[in-house]
């Protein structure tokens, strides 16, 4: 087995019941060594850094920060996205858990760099504990003027709330997030424009997730070379990835993205049974089989946010589709025409797919589906919603098989 690389992120024991000692001995340093540069060095440094945000889309950070500086808005917003609704995930908890005011140390130095006078650290509705401990540091840093007017005497100004959002997996998705904040209902809306040109309050906007800022505190500590040293080209850096479903130790693992689906699932103690596939960047990821298993987890390779789902040969492919469904089903707002009748005639697919005569029709049909809500959904939930189904019907055909032809008995059903 690999060795484990030493977590960077993830060093830190949990901070909650020693909190005022942490925050006496937190060094800033990285704050430092940005407010000794001006905005154009840092988002220089960040750049050179190959930083891609870890929400999923893995835009370049210093290119989003670049944009919201090059707006001509006199007024610009941080936002901290710790929604992570998506199943399976919870390493933005961890690292807010552990490590909570690199997340606070990154938005001060957003803010410095393109003149944001507000933040919002947007939590996941189930994060009271971790909500509570947010407000006990951004009081002491207020106290100590590292937050609020004329902060650290460099004629600037900043300040943080910590906002709970609803407790729904779609007001993660940053347009809905901004709505919720303006105290609308979590729906997204259409884009362009992007958040960097009009985001919340229609003003520009950085908005990253946790993992991302956590990152740029390190770079701007430690240096945007040594931050290339860790993973492949365009996807440099430490990565938080979360492992669950059938594995023997489910959790949070630090790495690198050179590490291989095989390295994870070994670092965790090994699969439960025998391993059929996992569900890389959760259910709306990409589906990685026994072939991928040596594929390094890379931006490329599809790790997205680094949700790990893995199943053994006990599950069927079928009910995994249709959790999958039933999930993005729930969960979608709506609002669009594309996405409410598609996700409709998604899960009726699903739900009847006993009634189908072969498993060609229903693959044609879902991928139809597919590809109408790439092409003129509103937001991308919908899209990627029903991007996994047909991956595990190509993968498994003969578990549809057997639930179109007589029954399965994994599942327990029968025609
Ligand atoms: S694509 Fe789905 S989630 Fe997005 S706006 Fe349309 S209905 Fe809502």
């Amino acid at each position: 087995m690999k060795p484990l690389p030493a977590p960077v992120l993830t060093a830190n024991a949990p901070v909650a019941d020693r909190l005022r000692e942490y925050y006496l001995h937190y060094p800033f340093h990285a704050l430092q060594k940005a407010l000794a540069l001006s905005p154009h060095e840092i988002i220089a440094e960040l750049k050179a850094s190959g930083l891609r945000g870890r929400g999923g889309a893995a835009y370049p950070l210093g290119r989003k920060w670049e944009c919201v500086l090059q707006q001509p808005a006199p007024v610009r917003y941080i936002v901290a996205n710790g929604e992570e609704g998506e199943p399976g995930t919870f390493k933005d908890r961890v690292l807010l858990e552990r490590n909570p005011l690199a997340v606070i140390e990154a938005m001060i130095i957003a803010a410095y760099t393109v003149r944001a006078r507000a933040g919002y650290i947007y939590l996941n509705h189930s994060y009271r504990q971790i909500e509570q401990t947010l407000q006990t540091l951004l009081a002491w840093l207020r106290e100590d003027q590292r937050l609020g007017n004329n902060l650290l005497k460099r004629q600037f100004d900043f300040d943080i709330q910590v906002r709970r959002g609803p407790s729904r997996y779609l007001s993660g998705e940053e347009t809905a997030l901004f709505h919720a904040l303006e105290g609308r209902r979590a729906e997204p809306s259409s884009r362009p424009p992007y958040p960097t040109e009009q985001g919340l309050w229609r003003k520009p906007t950085i908005i990253n997730n946790i993992e991302t800022l956590s990152c740029v505190a390190l770079i701007l500590e430690k240096g945007s070379k040594w931050f290339t040293t860790l993973g492949p080209v365009n996807s440099h850096g430490p990565k938080l990835f979360c492992i669950t479903g059938d594995i023997k130790n489910p959790g949070v693992i630090e790495a690198a993205m050179d590490a291989s689906l095989r390295d994870l699932i070994e670092w965790a103690g090994g699969a439960i049974g025998d391993f059929k596939g996992a569900m890389v960047s959760g259910p709306s990821g990409c589906l990685f089989l026994p072939d991928d298993l040596d594929k390094p987890l890379t931006v490329q390779n599809g790790c997205g946010n680094g949700t790990v789902v893995v199943f053994n040969d006990t599950r069927c492919a079928v009910d995994l589709a249709r959790h999958v469904t039933d999930f993005f089903f729930t969960e979608h707002c709506g609002q669009c025409l594309p996405g409410r009748e598609s996700m409709k005639q998604a899960k009726s697919l699903m739900d009847n797919l006993e009634h189908q005569p072969s498993l060609a029709p229903l693959q044609q049909r879902y991928g139809e589906l597919h590809t109408l809500l790439l092409n003129s959904s509103k937001c991308g939930l919908c899209s990627s919603g029903t991007a996994m189904a047909p991956a595990l019907m190509q993968a498994f055909p003969a578990d549809f098989d057997r639930h179109m032809h007589g029954g399965c008995a994994v599942c327990g059903s029968a025609v």
